[in-house]
């Protein structure tokens, strides 16, 4: 029998989760599937006894079919899981029983972390985290591979030790819990911190060395941003965020009734994705049920998101949550080494903004509210680690664009 792989929840005592059962994971929320959870759905004979299919393909992954108004296929009229009404909960898709945790495991155990596509993660509702450590315990038995995982890397050539890993994280969160800072100054100071080590040539820096770095750079913190000025973003660096906002909304739904699924995605996702990069004139439909702009300049007259306390709370949560969860980077994010895992993380923070500014456009607001910022980050975090097109190779050119010239800096200024 295989050794039980460690399992640690994610700390962070400000988080609190528990189901208030909206069933909005159920809907509108494409659910992967493991050989496991296929073994399983053929032994419930599913396809024999509903006459259609439940399993569709989707660039070399395998998801349950959605329903054209991209509810699950087995959500029930009642908002129940009808594997779970005749199985009971155990013997649902592995994905189903975890949501809204992730596991991310790496040389040490298992990290579950959350993710805020869920509203009652969002809005901090529930019990303490350590209560669902039975259900993670199981679910995590069926997930064979997490005891053979790497630790994950620092840049693209060396793997990083499990300290050069918490020095990194801790330090980040170190920055990001500071308190008395605006918002605005902490995201830019975190896009610098994500820009500066993710630029370190860890070649010469390893160890102790790396922990040293990172608590340099944070002690410089905020003084060296005054030093360091950014200019607005350019035109390139303004089309390319439109561009890396779209793929962090962008919506397949998994009917299984496309003649060509792969090749009419792919166009259509390409096409959409020109527009935004043109940026002129009307916006493309945005998320399902968001209300669309009219034009690209209604979104830009909508002024950066002002930091209020309760936009703050949640903006730092799901932050910190990203770090200390182990979503950052590693089997987290698409086995990204550390390096690029937090430009990414700086680049949703500078969609999450934009993609807030679209949000309140469409609703006639003339500002950014606590809803609009909910509503953007539950898109940002659902596509996090699962679209398979943000762990291209295209997105990490995308990345080294934006983080020449404080493209990240720049770009978390203008919508913050
Ligand atoms: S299988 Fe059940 S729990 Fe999973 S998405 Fe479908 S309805 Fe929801």
């Amino acid at each position: 029998m295989p050794k039980p792989v460690p399992l640690s929840i994610l700390d962070l005592r400000e988080q609190r989760y528990s189901c208030h059962g909206c069933g909005d994971c159920c809907r509108d929320f494409s659910v992967q599937l493991r050989d496991e959870d296929l073994d399983r759905l053929g032994r419930q004979r599913w396809e024999e006894r509903l006459g259609e299919r439940i399993v569709v393909e989707f660039r070399g992954q395998r998801y349950l079919r959605q329903r054209p108004d991209g509810a699950c296929v087995f959500l029930q009229e009642d908002g129940l899981c009808r594997i779970h009404a005749e199985f009971g909960f155990d013997e649902k898709p592995v994905a189903c029983r975890l949501f809204p945790f992730n596991l991310a495991p790496d040389a040490r155990g298992t990290t579950a972390g959350l993710n805020f596509a869920c509203s009652s993660v969002r809005a901090n509702r529930g019990g303490g985290l350590p209560a669902h450590r039975d259900d993670l315990v199981r679910a995590l038995r069926q997930v064979p591979e997490a005891a053979t995982v790497a630790p994950p890397r620092l840049d693209r050539r060396r793997r990083a030790t499990a300290s050069e890993v918490d020095a990194i994280a801790e330090s980040l969160d170190a920055w990001l819990r500071r308190s008395g800072i605006p918002l605005r100054v902490r995201l830019d100071g975190f896009a610098w911190l994500c820009q500066s080590l993710g630029a370190a040539n860890f070649e010469k820096v390893r160890d102790a060395r790396v922990r040293e770095l990172a608590d340099l750079l944070v002690s410089a913190l905020p003084q060296e941003l005054d030093h360091l000025p950014v200019d607005p973003p350019g035109r390139g660096q303004r089309r390319m965020l439109r561009q890396a906002s779209f793929a962090r909304i962008e919506d397949p739904r998994f009917t299984g009734d496309e003649s060509t699924p792969s090749l009419r995605a792919r166009l259509s996702q390409w096409r959409r994705s020109r527009r935004f990069a043109r940026g002129r004139g009307a916006v493309p439909p945005l998320a399902r049920g968001w209300r669309t702009p009219a034009t690209f300049a209604a979104i830009e007259a909508v002024p950066s998101v002002a930091g209020d306390p309760p936009i703050a709370d949640l903006v730092l949560r799901w932050l910190r949550a990203t770090l200390l969860g182990g979503r950052a980077w590693g089997s987290g994010y698409y086995g990204w080494p550390i390096a690029d895992g937090m430009q990414a993380l700086a680049l949703d923070v500078a969609c999450l903004g934009w993609l807030a500014r679209a949000h309140a456009a469409g609703e006639g607001k003339a500002a950014v509210d606590l809803a609009s910022v909910e509503e953007a980050l539950g898109r940002i975090d659902r596509a996090r680690g699962r679209a398979v097109w943000l762990g291209s190779a295209g997105e990490r050119l995308r990345l080294r664009y934006f983080a020449a010239d404080d493209g990240l800096r720049r770009l978390v200024l203008a919508n913050w």
